[in-house]
């Protein structure tokens, strides 16, 4: 029997003992862990190629945290080739023998939990609380999948009648693509990455070109936990060379994907085409952009409405899909939210995220610094600059916590996921001009409203057309197993990591009657 699900705590970085250990792990990590090189991993044999893709620290742009083997498009297929092979075992065996795997792989982590956020801090810049955030939730999607797995070895109930046993069961798919972001480097990778194994699916693994090193060190953490050979195969390379070979290739059931707009849409098109010698249609699992709004209404409580969107706006510099970079308040309490907003952006620090006193670390690279720059400077043309508009990238990438006010709702920084440090708002005259501006992207993924009004609520659960809705709170931070999470339109295939229909995504029902 396992214990029920609860999510992995969040460490309480006022106490003075885990600030310690927190510095300890960060020494450890920059002694010990950084430096080294990975090959790719294809049919459990290490392959070491002469092309590396090198991961370097935004916040010290010369700082390489390590480097691993590029595939190419050979590569990519051989790994295809042998995840088809594991398949016809892996597909066989029991579900409780693989979700023990993925039990011992969590605690696994959490025994190395501040190492793991520590090598977070230096590959992609997070400050402590959002590594920790992370490597708890790559933890929570390890355990929640697991449980759920499971629950639905024995199928789902459906009725038998006389003489006649009938059964609804799930089977696996097939040999699954995962390709993560690099924004949640570690749990949204470890999430696309076990769902489909402990589902029964073999996995071949194309982590995000920025963020390889924790997706090397969590596959020798699923094979140490007891992953046989091919069942998992670690592909880094190129997106579009090695991604479209994996995407297009005959003997690929499943693409889980996580990524822009752009990449999602290519994906979701090419893997319509039905190759030669493939024998089924591909699912495709894809969880896109996202433009999300806070609406503050005009009997919002304003203290609540500045904290909560400048958490959602400036939490990892803008970069989550969740980002609340447009913020809709009505005109009775717009100087005053627009005012406290900048006040507490402004205590706020930015910096080496090393530091424990850092809010806000650098953004991703140098592609990121220039579009994000490039945003600002159409948001000085858009809007009136309250705070922020400069940046630095001479040590890192950079940008001070940039805010917009009196932006019209049609401008380019309300449409566009600008994915860095930008927030922009909009004044409204109504609870019904909210609705409207907020739903006027073509993103439908996360929302919050700050509101005293249960009837604006009840209108707002029917008409605010997003996949994760809150209310009084931030519109980032999803919890597995409490805010399943994915989003509508051009947000992706609203698959809802982390939530109880997730599993089933990457298997086929099977319906079995038996005639006595
Ligand atoms: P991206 O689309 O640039 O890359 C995502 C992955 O796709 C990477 O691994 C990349 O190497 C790969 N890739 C690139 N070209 C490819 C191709 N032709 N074929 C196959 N794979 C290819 O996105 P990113 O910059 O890593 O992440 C940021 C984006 O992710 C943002 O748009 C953000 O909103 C989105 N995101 C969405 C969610 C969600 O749950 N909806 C969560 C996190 C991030």
């Amino acid at each position: 029997m396992t214990t029920p699900y609860r999510h992995e705590p969040f460490t309480d970085f006022s106490l003075k003992e885990n600030q310690e250990a927190f510095k300890k792990a960060l020494k450890t990590v920059n002694k010990e862990w950084l430096g080294k090189e990975y090959p790719l991993i294809i049919n459990g044999e290490r392959i070491t190629t002469d092309a590396k893709i090198v991961s370097y620290n935004p916040a010290k742009k010369d700082e390489v945290i390590g480097s691993v083997s590029k595939a190419t498009k050979e590569l990519a297929e051989k790994a295809i080739e042998a995840a088809a092979t594991a398949f016809e075992t892996w597909r066989y065996t029991k579900a409780e023998e693989r979700a023990n795997i993925l039990f011992r792989a969590a605690a696994s982590i959490r025994r190395k939990k501040h190492e793991f956020s520590a090598l977070l801090v230096k590959e992609a810049g997070k400050p402590w609380k959002e590594a920790d955030a992370d490597t708890a939730e790559a933890i929570d999607f390890l355990e929640y999948y697991a449980r759920q797995m499971i629950e639905l070895a024995n199928g789902k109930p459906i009725n038998s009648r006389e003489g006649e046993y009938n059964q609804y069961i799930y089977t696996p798919t097939g040999v699954t693509v995962s390709i993560p972001p690099w924004n949640f480097l570690f749990a949204i990778m470890a999430g696309i990455t076990v769902a489909p194994l402990v589902s029964g699916n073999t996995v071949v693994l194309k982590p995000a070109s920025a963020t390889p090193i924790i997706a090397a060190l969590f596959v020798d953490v699923l094979e140490e936990a007891g992953v046989p050979k091919g069942v998992i195969n670690f592909v880094p390379g190129s997106g579009s060379e090695v991604g479209d070979t994996l995407v297009d290739h005959p003997k690929t059931s499943i693409i889980t994907f996580t990524g822009s707009r752009e990449v999602g849409t290519r994906i979701f098109e090419r893997a319509a085409v039905v190759q030669p010698g493939q024998q089924h249609l591909k699912q495709v699992i894809a969880e896109m952009g996202g433009k999300d709004t806070i609406i503050v209404d005009k009997d919002g409580d304003v203290e609540l409405a500045a904290q909560s969107i400048f958490t959602s706006a400036f939490g990892f510099a803008g970069q989550k899909c969740s980002a609340g970079s447009r913020a809709v308040v009505h005109a009775d309490v717009y100087d005053a939210v627009v005012e406290r907003v900048v006040e507490i952006t402004e205590e706020q620090i930015t910096g080496n995220p090393e530091s424990h006193s850092t809010y806000m670390g650098p953004v991703i690279d140098a592609a990121s610094y220039e579009k994000i720059m490039g945003y600002i400077e159409i948001g000085k043309e858009e809007g009136r600059l309250v705070s922020g508009g400069t940046g630095d990238d001479s040590k890192g990438f950079f940008i001070q916590p940039t805010i917009f006010a009196d932006v019209d709702a049609e401008a380019k920084i309300m449409q566009e996921e600008i994915f860095g440090p930008v927030l922009a708002f909009s004044k409204v005259a109504s609870f019904d001009e909210a609705l409207q501006v907020a739903n006027n992207t073509e993103y439908g993924l996360t929302g919050a409203v700050i509101t005293n009004n249960r009837a604006h609520i009840e209108r707002a659960k029917q008409e605010f057309h997003v996949g994760n809705l809150y209310f009084n709170r931030n519109c980032t931070g999803a919890i597995v197993g409490y805010h399943p999470f994915g989003g509508f339109k051009m947000s992706g295939t609203d698959s809802k990591a982390g939530g109880p229909d997730y599993l089933t995504l990457h298997m086929n029902a099977k319906t079995v009657s038996e005639t006595y």
